[in-house]
């Protein structure tokens, strides 16, 4: 990150300050500008939404790991991985960031590379398994100055897909490219190809071995007793990654990587590789990356969403966060979460789930790592 950028941000850093009494401030900030009517309309929706927590200021860097398992069912083991993989994929992300004419791109890609190879997140080594024992990848990236974008969904050989998603962006005039097509462009393009078997791991495939148990004992209590086939009781875990970063330029990037949902149907492609459904970035409105049941963050084109509310409305990152994740997504049953970054580090981590594993860097490199609300 070049000093021109952190001075930026340093700068931006006392509005953002003042944003975390957004829901005054944005509104005070906004009415000098705004006609009377969009006043009204920017009023009512402001206040329709109460937010959860109030973003973090002078962010730089955030990144998530999924919104995870109910607290419950954590082990103080996965605890300590959860926590060593995010802050190490912090570190690396903000020293990506630091280096000379770095952008936003590099500290999206870095950070979610780390949780790629880091087998206690569902995405690269340690993703979760198809219905028929495959892993099965998917990952976007965007950056919000030009709003170009890159994709690769289904794929079992890339290592990294996060980096295969940016050459499809810098290398392609496409924004996504699948499956073997995938796999062949990320070869001939020099990046690392793995065996299928690299991505296995035995949690996850413990994992889908409950499952299918689960699915099958269901069936037959339907068959013997004609009862209707009860919901399974948590049939995914949600441990998707994503990052957000702003650089010294001001420009934004995001960027998610996932192997999906546990036990889905093979070919399945999640919203985590889809541009407006798990990644979205603008520098007019922010940056964000999803986790949750896809097939609703897709239905509900969750991070665009997210952005126009900021655009066309005026809301606050963090309040454009929660009337999308905690209001319209709830009430549709969508499970999940999103990470969202506005061009002056304004950072809102909103989540409808228990918990949401996370972590954030601040202007002077200041580390925040959290699983569940405290
Ligand atoms: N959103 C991912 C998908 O549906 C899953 C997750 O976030 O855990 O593929």
């Amino acid at each position: 990150m070049n000093g021109g950028g952190l001075a930026r941000l340093s700068v931006a850093g006392d509005s953002a300050t003042a944003a975390s009494n957004h829901r005054t401030e944005t509104v005070g900030n906004h009415t000098v500008k705004r006609s009377l009517l969009g006043c009204l309309l920017m009023l009512t929706a402001a206040a329709s939404v109460t937010a959860q927590e109030t973003a973090v200021p002078n962010v730089v860097l955030g990144i998530h790991g999924g919104a995870g398992l109910p607290k419950k069912e954590m082990t103080p083991e996965l605890e300590k991985h959860l926590r060593v993989g995010l802050e190490r994929a912090l570190k690396e992300g903000y020293a990506a960031l630091q280096k000379p004419n770095a952008t936003s791109l590099d500290g999206v890609e870095t950070a979610i590379r780390i949780l790629e190879d880091d087998p206690w997140f569902n995405a690269g080594r340690g993703a979760v398994f198809t219905h028929d024992g495959r892993n099965e990848l998917d990952a976007s990236i965007m950056e919000g100055r030009l709003k170009k974008a890159g994709a690769v969904a289904g794929v079992t050989t890339i290592k990294n897909p996060i980096t295969a998603a940016r050459a499809v962006m810098e290398r392609t005039k496409h924004v996504m490219l699948i499956s073997r097509g995938a796999e062949v462009f990320a070869k001939d393009a020099g990046l690392e190809i793995v065996d299928p078997a690299y991505f296995r791991t035995e949690q996850r495939w413990k994992q889908l071995q409950d499952q299918l148990r689960e699915e099958r004992e269901a069936y037959d209590k339907k068959k013997r007793e004609g009862a209707a086939l009860a919901p399974l009781a948590r049939p995914y875990e949600l441990s998707t990654v994503g990052a957000v970063a702003v650089d010294g330029a001001g420009n934004l990037a995001a960027g998610t990587s996932t192997g999906g949902m546990s036990n889905k149907q093979y070919g399945r492609i999640g919203d985590s590789p889809v541009i407006g459904a798990g990644t979205y970035a603008d520098n007019k409105s922010c940056a964000v990356s999803c986790t949750g049941h896809g097939e609703f963050f897709i239905r509900y084109a969750v991070s665009h969403d997210i952005a126009v509310l900021m655009e066309y409305k005026g809301l606050s990152v963090q309040q454009a966060a929660d009337e999308v994740i905690r209001k319209k997504l709830k009430a549709a049953g969508g499970e999940g979460a999103a990470i969202a970054l506005d061009p002056k580090g304004n950072f809102a981590m909103s989540h409808n789930t228990e918990g949401l594993y996370r972590g954030f860097v601040t202007v002077d490199g200041k580390m925040t790592v959290m699983l569940y609300e405290k």
